[in-house]
């Protein structure tokens, strides 16, 4: 990107006039091997075109695009004139920027420069600059625009106290990148302004990027200082940008409004109030911006002129963009916006100057004084990217396609291609009749086939969620906001798609669990409407089981699905231990993950077998190879049914060697039927589930009451709990975790429970009340450091010595290869291990567990994960200590022989799964399996470790 530095400028130039100015500045980018000679040319031809002075003492003499192909490396010199130089119209220049750019990037100069134009004193200051320090800071420090919009607002967030308010106001600040990662501690060491009315205000310059204000209101009422506490005001302050909010704020707590901020209830009406974002009530119209080099000074020059012929405010938008609305009639903010081409435009004027709308759009498309080349007709909104999918090849009738098992069973059934869509359509409409009746047309199709979904549906939560979407598309706020854009004449997908766009991002910017869900399903319900009005059909669910084909399986697709109608899922993308395929064993879906992009290309309706369990794929299978496998699967059916009989029986080898076979679970609910399925104990409880469960951080109370629930129907069986991982894929969302570049490397599990100590204190003193004479096993997560152990361990025994209990044992997670290699030390000082395969692998691999591509590599029975393992297993055993399995490998029907001949003590899997497990060690003899593994550690690859288990 262009930056201005020092080197590039060159001070006490001197030059009697524009000309000579124009032949230093070329003569500089040719000596510094920017341009060619001749580049002089292009920046006299432009000056000629109309003259490049900005403002401010400050022109930007360019070449013309005739003269682009002079420029050999993009970039700027910066000539100080002090005495000036007359640059036409009366206009003298202290300071010329000679740009050589190919592209567009000066733009990106232009929005720096913005800056600077908004300070009067600007040009006198550059005349007296001595040194190019002193320029550059002229350039750079003028103050910059505060940021307040919907994404800095966060009313009714769940909070417990006052630091918790802060965080969240933080958090918001911290996702627009106003601050970075410390601002929320640089708030704590501030002292609260109380405002009155239970507004409270805080603020620092320090760990500021950029200056933004966030005010977030806490969803039940809370106390400060004997204060009541009903709204935060966070400022990342830098110079005086807050200087006009803070003063219209004070204006309101003068005229005793501050209530009616806090009843507004909506954001929209809170940033009317503070003069943020533009009210929601405001005529708006968008454009698509069609100048070749984008909204640069001459255009911009043009449409802020026009902008100041209307007695009343106009603002416009990059629809998409970071920035939030500026007015039309300062130039110097039009440039901030570095509007390229293409680029869609959003005005929106005060309601008494309507008339401005159809003025600003005409003049934009006839393109500001500019030849513009129009836009392609149609606009294409892709949404979501589609695979691509041209270099892929079809797979043949007969062919069989290899990806990851993820799921045990055979499934067959017509193909139910899911692909995601691509919507061409024009910005602008016919007119706004024909546009409204296209979308009546268009909703009443939509409506009628939600509706046979709800009649089809079995499972009430799926036929809630389409309850749920015709509810939505009834919205009468919808419909009126998608009727004016109508109105202003925009084509029927367009207002359809800015409606439901703003609407969904105003719910996820509450960040809030629930809202954020209704934002999911309101980008659903939008996309069908959508693709009826782009004229794209969805493929119709066939009427019989069919087999899912989908590029990948969200865990909120998985949700969705009716085990009923879905036989089996098949994706091009994916691996075995993302979460995802994780909830589809749990619905007991038969699953092949990772099979490639090429499947996005089986036709709709063609037979598919699937085989969940060796992770294969047969498309339009022969008659007798169907049979086969239908008969196999009725095998396994039998084998199955065998496996149940016999699921409370203990699982011992042939020769007499015990592994005890556990459940992992997410809630406390249901666990009687866990018991049933033969668990002989809970061997994972996922603690962070619970708390996702929650719409806020359960109380000590809440959470006694669910451990007790456990521990009550385990009937005296053990019960192994986590404390929470969240972080990494499974943020919780009323926890603010700051944005990370690498979150599974980041603060995740215990690295961050041990930063909110108090959240774990709450959690083991509930646990350890609920425990009574209970065996109780409580595990750490993500351990990478003896410290972390130690520091969680003392927790544990202090509260111990607090709330005494029979049975405890104290251990950890195996899930990072630190923690595997460190474990002859940490096994003198654990009661147990559990090993969680799923991270390990994919620490141990360096490959993301949901990785869309890589994470099919992410096979548990790699050797290394396996060397790691046994290095474990013979750590804790020389010191007398258990290791249990609990990722999904302890599940994996390879995996079975190979983890018993590692002499692993526990094998904690889906409940569904443990009848089967149990009866894979009856089948074993130990002495085998110990053989087996042996030679299963001196391999090079997962796939030579599995044709290794398949001879046995
Ligand atoms: C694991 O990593 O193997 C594990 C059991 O934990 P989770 O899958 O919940 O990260
Ligand atoms: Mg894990």
């Amino acid at each position: 990107m262009l930056e201005f530095t020092t080197a590039q400028i060159s001070m006490g130039q001197t030059a009697v006039d524009k000309s000579a100015a124009l032949q230093l500045l070329a003569g500089h980018l040719v000596r510094d091997g920017l341009v060619a000679e001749g580049y002089l040319a292009g920046l006299q031809a432009r000056e000629a075109q109309g003259s490049t002075f900005l403002g401010q003492g400050i022109a930007i003499p360019h070449g013309t695009p005739q003269t682009r192909d002079l420029v050999h490396v993009t970039g700027v010199r910066l000539m100080q004139f002090p005495e000036g130089v007359d640059w036409g119209d009366g206009q003298r220049v202290f300071l010329a920027i000679a740009i050589a750019a190919r592209s567009d990037e000066h733009l990106l100069l232009l929005q720096q420069l913005t800056r600077a134009l908004g300070d009067a004193d600007m040009a006198e200051a550059l005349s007296r600059a001595d040194s190019a320090e002193a320029v550059l800071h002229l350039l750079q420090g003028a103050p910059r625009e505060l940021l307040l919009d919907e994404r800095t607002l966060g009313l009714g967030v769940p909070a417990d106290d006052f630091d918790d308010l802060l965080w969240q106001g933080a958090r918001l600040l911290r996702r627009v990148e106003c601050v970075d990662g410390d601002f929320a501690g640089r708030l704590q060491q501030v002292d609260p302004l109380s405002l009155g009315d239970g507004l409270w205000w805080l603020h620092s310059e320090q760990a500021v990027r950029q200056p933004g204000l966030a005010f977030v209101t806490p969803q039940q009422p809370l106390r400060h200082q004997g204060q009541p506490i009903n709204g935060l005001f966070c400022l990342a302050s830098q110079g005086e940008a807050h200087q006009a909010v803070l003063e219209r704020l004070c204006g309101l707590l003068v005229e005793g409004r501050g209530q009616e901020l806090l009843r507004a209830g909506n954001v929209r009406t809170v940033l009317g109030m503070l003069g943020g974002a533009v009210p929601t009530d405001w005529p708006s119209a968008r454009i698509a911006l069609a100048n070749p080099h984008g909204l640069h000074a001459r255009p911009a020059k043009i449409l802020a002129q026009l902008a100041k012929e209307f007695d009343g405010e106009v603002r416009v938008q990059v629809v998409d963009g970071n920035a939030p609305a500026v007015s039309v009639k300062s130039l110097s903010k039009l440039l901030s916006l570095g509007a390229r081409r293409g680029q869609v435009l959003e005005f929106s004027v005060e309601p008494r100057i309507a008339e401005a709308l159809p003025a600003l759009l005409a003049a934009v498309e006839s393109g500001l004084g500019e030849e513009v080349e129009a836009l392609p007709a149609v606009t294409q909104v892709a949404i979501d990217t589609p695979a691509p999918l041209t270099t892929q090849v079809k797979p043949a009738d007969g062919s069989t396609l290899q990806g990851i098992a993820a799921a045990p069973g055979i499934a067959s059934g017509p193909a139910h291609v899911h692909l995601l869509q691509t919507f061409d359509y024009p910005l602008r409409g016919e007119s706004p009749a024909l546009e409204r009746q296209r979308l009546q047309d268009a909703l009443a199709r939509v409506r009628a086939e939600i509706d046979g979904l709800i009649q089809r549906s079995q499972a009430t939560a799926i036929r809630e969620i389409f309850i749920t979407h015709l509810e939505m598309l009834a919205d009468p706020g919808l419909g009126d906001e998608v009727e004016l854009r109508l109105r202003q004449g925009e084509s029927a997908p367009a207002a359809w798609l800015a409606v439901i766009d703003a609407a969904a991002r105003q719910q996820e910017a509450l960040q809030d669990a629930l809202l954020a869900e209704r934002a999911a399903d309101l980008r659903d319900v939008g996309r069908r409407v959508l693709a009826q009005l782009c004229g794209i059909s969805e493929t119709p669910e066939p009427d019989q089981p069919y087999v899912l084909v989908m590029a990948e399986v969200g865990p909120s697709d998985v949700a969705r699905l009716d085990p009923t109608r879905v036989a089996g899922i098949l994706t091009a993308r994916g691996g075995a231990t993302a979460h995802s395929a994780i909830v589809a064993r749990a619905l007991g879906i038969p699953a092949v993950v990772g099979a490639g992009d090429a499947v996005l290309l089986i036709a709709p309706g063609t037979a598919l077998l699937l085989d969940g369990q060796r992770g294969r794929v047969t498309v339009a299978p022969a008659a007798d190879q169907l049979e086969k496998a239908l008969a196999e699967r009725e095998q396994r059916e039998e084998r199955l049914r065998a496996a149940h009989a016999s699921r409370h029986e203990p699982a011992i080898t042939r020769d007499g060697h015990g592994v005890e076979v556990f459940a992992n679970i997410g809630e406390s609910s249901g666990i009687d039927k866990v018991v049933e399925q033969g668990a002989e104990g809970v061997g994972l409880l996922r603690t962070e589930l619970i708390f996702m469960a929650h719409p806020q951080l359960p109380d000590e109370a809440t959470q006694e009451a669910e451990y007790r629930r456990v521990l009550d129907g385990l009937g005296g069986r053990p019960l192994v709990v986590r404390t929470p991982d969240v972080g990494g894929d499974k943020p919780l969302p009323y926890w603010p975790i700051d944005k990370e570049e690498n979150p599974f490397l980041g603060v995740r599990g215990i690295r961050l429970t041990l930063q909110r100590p108090q959240v774990m204190e709450s959690q083991l003193r509930a646990l350890l009340r609920a425990a009574d004479e209970r065996p109780l096993r409580i595990m750490f997560p993500m351990v990478g450091q003896v410290e972390e152990w130690r520091q969680a361990r003392q927790m544990v025994e202090r509260l111990r010595g607090e709330i005494p209990v029979a049975d405890l044992q104290v251990g950890i997670m195996i899930e990072v290869p630190s923690a595997a290699l460190l474990a002859p030390v940490l096994a003198a000082e654990v009661d147990f291990f559990s090993v969680g395969t799923n991270d390990l692998t994919q620490y141990t691999l360096a490959i993301d567990r949901g990785h869309p591509s890589l994470s099919a590599q992410a096979d548990g029975l790699h050797p290394a994960v396996l060397n790691l393992i046994d290095m474990t297993v013979r750590a804790a055993h020389a010191h007398g200590k258990w290791v249990g399995v609990c990722g999904e490998l302890a599940g994996d029907p390879q995996a079975v022989p190979i983890l018993v001949g590692l002499e692993v003590d526990e094998l904690s899997v889906a409940p569904r799964g443990i009848a089967e497990v149990k009866a894979q060690v009856r089948a074993l003899s130990i002495e085998q399996a110990r053989i087996l593994a042996r030679q299963a550690l001196s391999l090079g690859s997962a796939g030579e470790v599995r044709a290794l288990v398949e001879t046995l």
